[in-house]
């Protein structure tokens, strides 16, 4: 089998990453792998049997039930099935974001979903996001990218996303909701939210998309000349 690249990106919630990969996996003709989705499929599929995701008993009661599978359309967008059911849209709540972070601190869920997210990888090119990838997914990725904005910055970003949609929901309380999640990923125990030591920062707080666009451009040229 030739080899495949993969790209991994990382970063907190609202740097851009899912905005970017999209737009990057577009330009490359690799697939894009929303990691983020994986962990909130889970988080949704608990929530709808009323098992709390802090619940370790009652995760590792149920996981075994769960069953996910990944496909893309023809326009290249990843749909995510719970047990057969396409549960892409549903899983974009703020209520399911906090839940994923909570479901995604338990060891026995990260390590039910890593050989899926590697096997991915190994079969294609791929741009993939998340807040593990460059440490723990793929450590040996050709190009890692840590993408990061200010908390002011990203919340704003989510805050205009979710008004987009008829969402509710204050600037001050999207704040505090990622600032909440922030913590979370980055103080677990396993896969904690951190830079690779050889991942390359960018920082988007003052670029516009084509500009972080660019400049990943740039990094992904200079280590792999594509
Ligand atoms: O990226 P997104 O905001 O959709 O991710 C939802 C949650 O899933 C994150 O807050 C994080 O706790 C978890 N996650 C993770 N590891 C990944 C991707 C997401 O722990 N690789």
């Amino acid at each position: 089998m030739a080899k495949t690249i993969s790209i991994a990106i990382d970063g907190p919630a609202g740097a851009g990453k899912s905005t970017i990969a999209k737009r990057l996996a577009k330009e490359l003709g690799f697939y894009y792998v929303d990691t983020g989705a994986i962990y909130r499929t889970v988080a949704y599929f608990l929530d709808l049997l009323g098992v709390s995701p802090k619940d370790a008993d009652g995760v590792h009661r149920y996981i075994d039930e769960l069953n996910i599978d990944i496909y893309y359309d023809e326009t290249g967008l990843q749909h995510m099935l719970m047990n057969g059911i396409d549960v892409t849209n549903d899983i974009r709540t703020p209520d399911i974001s906090q839940k994923a972070s909570l479901v995604s601190a338990h060891g026995e869920v990260r390590e039910m979903l890593l050989d899926m997210q590697r096997d991915v990888a190994k079969e294609n090119n791929v741009i993939m996001d998340g807040r593990d990838i460059g440490t723990v997914v793929l450590p040996r990725a050709d190009v890692k990218i840590f993408l990061t904005a200010s908390a002011e910055v990203r919340a704003q970003r989510r805050f205009a996303e979710l008004q987009a949609k008829g969402a509710k929901d204050t600037y001050a309380q999207v704040l505090k909701d990622l600032q909440q999640r922030d913590y979370q990923d980055s103080h677990r125990e396993i896969a904690p939210l951190k830079q690779a030591r050889d991942a390359v920062k960018v920082d988007t707080s003052d670029l516009d998309i084509d500009g972080v666009v660019a400049a990943i451009r740039q990094i992904v040229a200079q280590k792999v000349g594509i």
